[in-house]
């Protein structure tokens, strides 16, 4: 099927950014266009030979004057009706050419990581590995798949066996399929996880990244079970503890920055987070890894509950790490998640030590590097000894493309 792209939308294609909106289809698509399907047609993923698509199909995408832009798959429910896959005539889109790109992001990874002692990466990271909607991490023995939209689920049967096929080679054993978002497909016993390929999925595991131990819960844990994009961040975190009194770990989760500031050096770490679950896995990482958890501290409560009452009993951190959930999940409150970054970082500024460090952080593509600085400013902070020692992103294993500006959502800014 044919589909015609506004010219926005079209040159937004030629940037090379990998999604279309319904409203980029050309007169807002008809009901071809829209992907609405009549009743009695193709089943799903069949080939597009008529005039309507279904969820999986591929199209050929147009701008103005039918000229050709590139390929892409449709998906009739999303707000994101097709992803592009590519830009060129050949080769055919089919699951030969999605291998090829997935055994190219292996490889990748494979030079990355290797000799690191790091057990646990994203393998595959769609969009900005050429291969939208995608997301395959990697536990140990373990892969976690994760699609982004509907187009790739016809898909996945026919990619299973090539999956098995380049994980296998690496070791990978296993391979399951995580339910998106907090209650997504969760079943009875809230479990995300659906078994794809290989012996059963472990619920829960140790995974290691540079040597440190790390638990992840592949069943119920947050994303596909952990926050690999805070991979560097906690390395850089453990580095910074050397020597602090006494640490702070804001929205704490598993504990994976509270582990890297005891590993460091630090005195006491302070970890806070509102799920008391989350602070049994912390304790079992830090065991793990031969610290005791009683020499640290672990809060049950809401971080800004947590902060009014440390101001008020005078407690001081020298190292603070604040990495909540995100505030901006869309472009419409970003006004209103920019006010709650700058009311947390104003809490957060009165608990630090003067010659202390600030690590603060954010997973919204919506507010950019910028803007997040601005809720760190002077006027916010209500002081004026510190200075931005850096900016930080993503890991490599998380790339983006040029054009593809959401991808690089994560801002983790370093005050000295
Ligand atoms: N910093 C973590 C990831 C944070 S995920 C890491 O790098 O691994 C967000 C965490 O914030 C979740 O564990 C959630 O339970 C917690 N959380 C959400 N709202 C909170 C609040 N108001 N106060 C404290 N914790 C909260």
């Amino acid at each position: 099927m044919r589909v015609h792209l506004t010219a926005t939308a079209a040159a937004a294609v030629r940037r090379g950014h990998p999604w279309v909106y319904r409203d980029g289809i050309a007169g807002g698509g008809n009901a071809a266009q829209r992907g609405e399907r009549r009743r009695g047609e193709r089943a799903r993923g069949e080939p597009a030979r008529g005039d309507a698509a279904a969820t999986g199909d591929v199209v050929e995408l147009s701008a103005e004057g039918a000229t050709f832009l590139g390929r892409g798959l449709w998906d009739a429910e999303s707000a994101i009706a097709v992803r592009v896959f590519q830009r060129t005539q050949a080769p055919q889109l089919d699951e030969r050419a999605l291998a090829e790109r997935l055994e190219r992001a292996f490889a990748l990874r494979d030079g990355w990581f290797a000799g690191r002692d790091t057990t646990a990466y994203r393998l595959c990271n769609g969009e900005g590995d050429r291969v939208p909607s995608l997301v395959i991490d990697r536990y140990d023995r373990a892969a976690v798949v994760r699609l982004d939209g509907g187009m790739l689920a016809p898909w996945l049967d026919r990619l299973l066996p090539h999956l098995a096929r380049a994980l296998g080679a690496r070791g990978v054993r296993s391979i399951g399929l995580r339910a998106r978002g907090p209650s997504a497909g969760a079943d009875a016993e809230g479990k995300k996880l659906a078994h794809l390929h290989g012996p059963p999925l472990p619920d829960r595991l140790f995974v290691r990244e540079s040597g440190v131990a790390m638990e992840v819960d592949l069943a119920r844990g947050q994303k596909t079970g952990a926050f690999l994009d805070q991979r560097d961040n906690r390395a850089r975190v453990r580095a910074l503890a050397a020597g602090r009194r006494r640490v702070l770990n804001l929205f704490s989760y598993a504990g994976g920055f509270s582990v890297a500031a005891a590993l460091g050096g630090a005195g006491r770490v302070t970890s806070v987070d509102s799920a008391s679950a989350a602070h049994a896995s912390a304790q079992r990482t830090f065991r793990e890894n031969g610290v005791d958890p009683a020499a640290h501290e672990f809060v049950t409560a809401d971080a800004f509950d947590f902060l009014e009452k440390a101001h008020a009993r005078g407690d001081r951190y020298d190292l603070i790490i604040c990495d909540p959930p995100s505030f901006a999940p869309n472009e419409r409150v970003k006004p209103r998640a920019l006010g709650a970054y700058r009311r947390l970082h104003t809490a957060v500024a009165r608990v630090l030590d003067r010659g202390g460090v600030l690590c603060a952080a954010s997973c919204s593509s919506h507010i950019t590097a910028e803007d997040f600085l601005a809720t760190l400013d002077d006027a916010t902070l209500e002081r004026d000894d510190l200075r931005v020692r850096a900016v930080h992103g993503q890991p490599e294993d998380h790339p983006t493309l040029p054009a593809w500006w959401e991808g690089r959502y994560l801002k983790f800014v370093v005050l000295e």
